[in-house]
């Protein structure tokens, strides 16, 4: 409900700025043929409250107040979008510049947009306009060349991090010039933030043109809000309308810009937007703990179903998987990107993004339950798993660069994590654990003091396997833990969590889209398509007697290294569609054993043998 109150206010707020912005647009351009006075003919008489005749009364000279806020907006829109044009060019020329060639260029520029960006700006605004003169184009420039540093720095920023993307390095390696480089590849990849930032400049010129009019320093001959407000501030007990319609003009206008400003944000970065649609979970619910049984599994999940709201649409990328993984044992988690594993596993740990909600399902971890019906379960307001989570079971991020806090050192980020669960003990105490665990992964004690980007990648997969393992937890979710590894440190890392396994005794979820690299490491292999479980068995079923068409092309497509030479099958076609409901096999439109009732009946899920399940209609036949 929150969610949506925020999103709803959201899009109020968004429209009512445009509406505004709109308005001041309209006024602005069709002042000239409006059926409004002069804005300098004195022919009224002085200070008419609002009426009839002048409905927003006039000012000390008998001019009409409408007329001078209509003809104000025309003004204050041509500062705004002047002076912010200027600023955006000169940001995004001097801040590409400076990002893509780094070096001196970048020193010397770099410091030069912080010693502009110390000087107050509207200070140095003053000086300009006080040393050239008051006329509106000496006030825009002006406006200008004290914002520009912003636009330079949000520009500089962007460059540094598309400058080393993969298209980038192609068009390079292709034989595009540096400006056909920056101008073809990269600025208009970096654009979306310096437009936001150039309407938020707009609401600032506005208030800066009025500022200086307030203070005498504006142009002489146009019609300025500020101006107007200055005159009317004089007249406040006879003729308060003279400065309380121009103020609020001027404050509903740069507040719109800001408005404005937000909403561009949102809309033109779609990872911000996914991020500010927050899902509307489940009420928890309350259950009074039971002793958990010795011999319970570790993690029992039933019926999970979890959702993404996308807008309008939701997508569920879990959809009933349940299993069961007894302690010390080992389940590989596979499947094609998007069928739902790192889902499944951020949702087995409540690790989930704002937009994900569970819908159902249960799931007890170490005999204790923490999930019911999509419920978060709590005793006397506690969540059950924030005790667990860590202490009994952990994740390993994919990606360890972005789970890694890059401006603080490795040490005082593990060491942060241990006192966050362990309240009772002191840095000293958790220094030693850190140590113990580095020695444990066999990173190096000297690594302590390093930042995430001096780390290799193999050796910040390391410290998130260490950061994993600080409690001693029973059960480790491993998601996608060798991603943008090369092959070598891939094996060293599944190596080393294997040798782990086997040392604490630990259970192991294994996501991953390497076949290879779960049937070296877990004794079961769950296989997903499409938000379900649609095969599990042990390994060695799974590669020799895999039931299920999916898991069997799944095989086909793996690369052989001895036998007869064949090329890797491939499988034709995509993933289904996961918002829409599911009547028939999610497969069907893939498999090349699809019969009719495939395509109008769910199949059921088949024991074939103890251990082994398979969700297809002839599962249980031998089919060829
Ligand atoms: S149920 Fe039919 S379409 Fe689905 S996997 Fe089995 S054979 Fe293929």
């Amino acid at each position: 409900m929150l969610g949506l109150v925020r999103v709803l206010s959201g899009r109020i707020a968004l429209v009512l700025s445009m509406i505004i912005v709109g308005l001041a647009v309209f006024a602005a351009i069709a002042a000239p043929w409006l059926p409004i006075a002069d804005p300098n003919a004195m022919d009224a008489m002085p200070y008419t409250p609002p009426g009839a005749e002048h409905w927003l009364g006039t000012d000390n000279y008998g001019r009409d107040v409408l007329s001078r806020i209509v003809w104000g907006a025309r003004l204050a829109l041509l500062v705004a979008l002047i002076s912010s044009a200027i600023a955006s060019f000169l940001g995004i020329v001097l801040g590409s510049i400076s990002g893509y060639f780094g070096g001196l260029i970048d020193t010397v520029l770099s410091r030069t947009f912080d010693v502009f960006l110390l000087i107050p700006s509207f200070f140095l605004v003053l000086l300009i306009v006080a040393l050239f003169g008051s006329r509106i184009e000496f006030t825009m420039v002006a406006i200008a060349l004290t914002t520009w540093p912003r636009s330079a720095r949000i520009m500089r920023a962007q460059v540094l991090s598309l400058k080393s993307r993969v298209y980038v390095q192609a068009a390079k390696a292709a034989g595009a010039s540096h400006a056909r480089t920056l101008i073809r590849h990269i600025i208009p990849n970096g654009l979306a933030p310096i437009i936001t930032d150039a309407t938020i400049l707009m609401g600032l010129a506005v208030l800066t043109e009025a500022g200086l009019s307030f203070l005498g320093l504006g142009d002489q001959n146009a019609v300025s809000w500020g101006r107007m407000i200055f005159d009317g501030q004089r007249e406040l007990r006879l003729a308060p309308w003279m400065s309380i319609f121009p103020g609020v003009s001027l404050l509903l206008l740069v507040a719109a810009f800001n408005l404005l400003g937000d909403g561009l944000n949102e809309a033109l970065n779609p990872q911000l937007r996914r991020l500010t649609t927050r899902a509307a979970q489940k009420p928890t619910c309350e259950l009074v703990p039971t002793v958990p049984e010795p011999d319970a599994p570790i993690l029992r999940v039933s019926n999970l179903r979890m959702a993404y709201d996308l807008g309008s649409n939701s997508i569920a990328p879990v959809d009933g998987v349940s299993f069961t993984l007894q302690r010390g044992d080992s389940l590989g988690v596979v499947g094609e990107s998007g069928c739902g594993k790192s889902s499944l596993g951020a949702a087995i740990l409540q690790v989930m993004a704002p937009n994900a909600r569970m819908t159902d399902g249960d799931i007890d971890l170490a005999g204790a339950p923490i999930l019911r019906d999509g419920c978060r379960v709590v005793h006397n307001g506690r969540d059950s798993l924030a005790s667990l989570r860590w202490t009994k079971a952990a994740i390993i991020f994919q990606s360890a660069m972005n789970a890694l806090n890059p401006v603080m050192k490795v040490g005082d980020q593990l060491i942060e994590a241990f006192l966050l669960h362990r309240t009772d003990a002191n840095r000293d105490a958790a220094m030693q654990r850190v140590v113990a665990v580095f020695d444990l992964i066999g990173v190096p004690r000297a690594r302590m003091g390093s930042y995430p980007h001096e780390l290799s990648g193999g050796m910040r997969q390391r410290v998130m396997i260490a950061l994993s393992l600080l409690h001693e937890p029973e059960l480790l979710v491993a998601d996608e833990p060798t991603t943008a590894l090369d092959v070598l440190v891939q094996d060293q890392i599944l190596g080393e969590i294997d040798a782990l396994k086997k040392q604490m005794g630990l259970s192991l979820i294994l996501i991953s889209h390497d076949m290879g690299a779960v049937a070296e490491t877990c004794r079961r292999v769950a296989v997903m398509y499409a938000g379900e479980i649609i095969e599990i068995a042990p390994t060695e079923t799974i590669f020799g007697y895999a039931r299920h068409p999916y898991t069997q092309a799944l095989l086909a497509a793996l690369p052989t290294v001895s036998g007869e030479k064949r090329l890797p099958k491939t499988l034709p076609g995509e993933p289904v569609n996961m918002a829409e409901p599911m009547t028939a096999c999610r497969f069907a439109p893939r498999c090349e054993k699809a019969a009719d009732i495939c395509r109008t009946t769910r199949p059921p899920r088949v024991d074939v043998a103890p251990e082994h399940e398979a969700l297809c209609h002839f599962a249980g036949l031998v089919r060829t």
